[in-house]
């Protein structure tokens, strides 16, 4: 009987998840693509031969039922892309709101550490398993009016870290993406639909596109079980840093 990998994708509804899901299926693996708006995912799954599965990150609860649900129809997880996360607001610390930094931590760190933490015992039951935290240029930067967000990302990579010493030891790889602009919903998430604000973010430069940075998760993936791939950052080559962009290159 051919083993059938299974991974495990968040936010797959959109942008980089999405294009996630796709390359893994493309790769052979059985992607079980999760996030809260169930129709994109159930025209997702049927395109690639996929399992939705619908909750909300942020809900311990959910995950745990999700961990069994997961258990019970495959038995294990091979590879785990912890992809669900969002900004909110561009407000200085000073008037930032408290509602959007709870959102961003509890989706962005708390919601990867629960993940993490309830899928473990099915990672461990694979021959060998691969965890990919999306993180962003955010967790190793910062900019004025990132406070929340840059937080979270931070708190992201500290916990990709302390993962692989804490696995080293096990068959478990960790890799830690960090894109840097990249065009998906995430602008529109974050001005809370205001379109004229998510453009300008884009305005002049050729951002990333979600197939570029699916890409370099397929890449880490596809390495042979020996070989991790700690840490790849990508971003345009208009962006030298967050706050340094050229909108003049035309490339
Ligand atoms: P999108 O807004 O296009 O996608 C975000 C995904 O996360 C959606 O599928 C959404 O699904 C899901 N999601 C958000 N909140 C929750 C939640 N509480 N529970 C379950 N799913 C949730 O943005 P991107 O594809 O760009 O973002 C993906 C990741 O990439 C994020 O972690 C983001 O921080 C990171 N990133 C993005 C960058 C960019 O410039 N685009 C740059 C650096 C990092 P649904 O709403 O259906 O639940």
């Amino acid at each position: 009987m051919s083993y059938e990998r299974i991974a495990v994708v968040t936010g797959a509804s959109s942008g980089i998840g999405t294009a996630t899901a796709r390359e893994l299926a493309r790769q052979g693996f059985h992607p079980v693509i999760t996030a809260r708006r169930r129709e994109r995912l159930d025209v997702l799954a049927a395109q690639i031969g996929g399992t939705a599965f619908t909750f909300d990150v942020r809900d311990p609860a959910a995950i745990e039922d999700f961990a069994v649900w997961l258990r019970d129809k495959f038995g294990r997880v091979d590879v785990l892309v912890n992809n669900a996360g969002l900004a909110l607001g561009r407000e200085k610390l000073d008037v930032s709101i408290d509602a959007d930094w709870v959102q961003m931590l509890e989706t962005n760190v708390l919601g990867v550490a629960r993940m993490t933490r309830a899928l473990l015992p099915l990672l461990r039951a694979a021959p060998s398993a691969h965890i990919v935290n999306i993180g962003s240029t955010a967790g190793i930067e910062v900019y004025p009016g990132g406070a929340g967000y840059t937080s979270s990302k931070h708190a992201l990579r500290a916990i990709t870290q302390t993962l692989r010493l804490e696995l080293n030891g096990e068959p478990i790889r960790v890799t830690e993406v960090e894109p840097g602009m990249t065009k998906t919903e995430f602008s529109i998430t974050r001005f809370k639909g205001d379109a004229e604000k998510a453009g300008d973010v884009y305005a002049g430069v050729t951002p990333l596109s979600a197939d570029d940075i699916a890409e370099a998760i397929g890449f880490a993936v596809s390495r042979p079980p020996h070989v991790n791939v700690d840490f790849v950052v990508i971003r345009p080559v208009a962006q030298a840093a967050a706050y340094q962009v050229s909108r003049t290159m035309n490339v």
